[in-house]
């Protein structure tokens, strides 16, 4: 009994995403020597809000919804990052989130520091008026803070480009004009850019070519299995498919399917929009979201959540590659595992930077009020996320550390530098 409670507890402590991120934070800080007053000034958010959302929900009843917005670090730029709606969502979650966007921002060099936000709520019972409600409100919570030059949210879990149209569209009423760099993620055409839905889908097949050259693989002989099926799951399968990898498995939240000799991924997310689900899929074996995570596969992409890959399962993932296009869906416990079993990982605040990435481009575009082909965004992407990748290798091998140690380095030092050369305001 007692050890079950010892065991509950370090499993809680483990999957709290905000202790994952100062276990990493504090071992890049002591490889970096960082100096104690920059510790000190940068293990902590700049601000926290909590708000009350009130919604007239649909029954005629009055609701009242808890959401937050972190504003984890400014040194670089305005606050950046999604919005998240979710029953689970909560403020050590919304934390972490916001400071994973500072070091994310940071690794790909983007000038913006980090945010995040979350709603309390199930969007899945939530009818469209309800949901308008809701964010409108939200926004208006927030309307003090946000903004393109202090904090431009974009979309996350659960929220989209019609989210973003309605933040962006409160916003404007409230500045009696138009301001479309509000937030980013938006329809193309209010302002949003193109090639911003499939960014982070593609920037995790960008970074995952950069890594297979180095086991000198090349697509058709790499097996990927991928977590999630949603704007960076599906997208990312079906880019990976395009471009010549053997995708072996695919899920959603209910579970996945895998087969060895790869399966057509158009056909299996043409049937999940069809269906709402992989079940009935024919010729590939079902399985469930862990047993994903074990396959026998070269790459492993898990692109849906946190706390996947944990300290409990991390001895049973059979992959060369991890390249993480969640944010924090490895804990901070599995991470020596995985090294000491020779897994190379793309860091998250590295392979899943391609969204933020092109939300910059977007801010840019807004604020320049021209407008660039899809193909211009895609190339200014592929270069950002080979360079980015490569900076994160390199450190890596000069400072004889892990890449998700070395990315965390180098996001820290970048920032570290420009907080040391801006001073503390007193
Ligand atoms: N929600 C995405 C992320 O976690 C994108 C954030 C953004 O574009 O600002 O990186």
């Amino acid at each position: 009994m007692a050890n079950s409670m010892v065991d509950d507890m370090r499993r809680v402590r483990e999957e709290n995403p905000f202790e994952s991120m100062m276990e990493r934070f504090d071992r890049a800080a002591q490889k970096l020597d960082l100096n104690p007053d920059l510790y000190a000034v940068m293990r902590v958010p700049n601000r926290e809000l909590k708000v009350y959302i009130p919604v007239r929900m649909d029954s005629g009843r009055m609701e009242v919804f808890e959401g937050f917005r972190v504003q984890h670090n400014f040194a670089r730029g305005p606050a950046k990052g999604g919005i998240r709606y979710s029953p689970d969502v909560n403020i050590d979650e919304v934390r972490a989130l916001a400071a994973w966007m500072t070091w994310k921002c940071a690794v790909v060099n983007v000038p913006f520091g980090g945010g995040k936000g979350g709603v309390i709520c199930d969007p899945s019972q939530m009818s469209l008026g309800e949901l308008e409600r809701l964010t409108r409100r939200y926004a208006a919570e927030l309307i003090d803070f946000i903004g393109p030059e202090k904090d431009v949210p974009a979309p996350d879990m659960n929220t989209n480009e019609q989210t973003m149209a309605w933040i962006m569209d409160t916003f404007s009423m409230h500045a009696r004009h138009t301001v479309n760099a509000v937030v980013t993620g938006k329809p193309v055409e209010l302002g949003g850019s193109r090639g911003r839905r499939e960014a982070t889908g593609r920037g995790i097949l960008f970074v995952i070519n950069e890594a297979i050259k180095r086991f000198k693989m090349t697509p058709p002989n790499t097996r990927v299995a991928v977590q999630g099926s949603g704007n960076v799951g599906g997208i990312g399968a079906r880019l990976l498919h395009d471009a010549g990898y053997k995708v072996v498995a695919i899920s959603d939240i209910f579970g996945g399917i895998y087969n060895p000799a790869g399966i057509d991924i158009p056909a299996a997310l043409a049937h999940l929009q069809a269906t709402r689900s992989f079940e009935e899929f024919p010729g590939v074996e079902r399985v469930s979201n862990q047993e994903l995570l074990e396959l026998d596969c070269d790459v492993l992409a898990p692109c849906a959540t946190e706390n996947q890959i944990t300290s409990e399962n991390s001895n049973r993932i059979k992959c060369r590659i991890l390249a993480e296009g969640a944010n924090g869906p490895t804990t901070a416990g599995a991470d020596e595992i995985l090294h000491e079993n020779g897994v190379f990982v793309i860091p998250d605040i590295l392979a899943n930077a391609g969204g933020v990435t092109v939300s910059y481009f977007e801010w840019v575009q807004n604020r320049m009020g021209y407008y660039w082909r899809e193909d211009v965004v895609n190339e200014r992407l592929q270069d950002i996320m080979v360079a980015s990748f490569n900076d994160v290798a390199k450190y890596a091998e000069t400072h004889a550390v892990d890449t998700r140690t070395a990315a965390y380095m180098l996001a820290i030092d970048r920032v570290a530098y420009d907080t040391r050369m801006r001073g503390i305001y007193a």
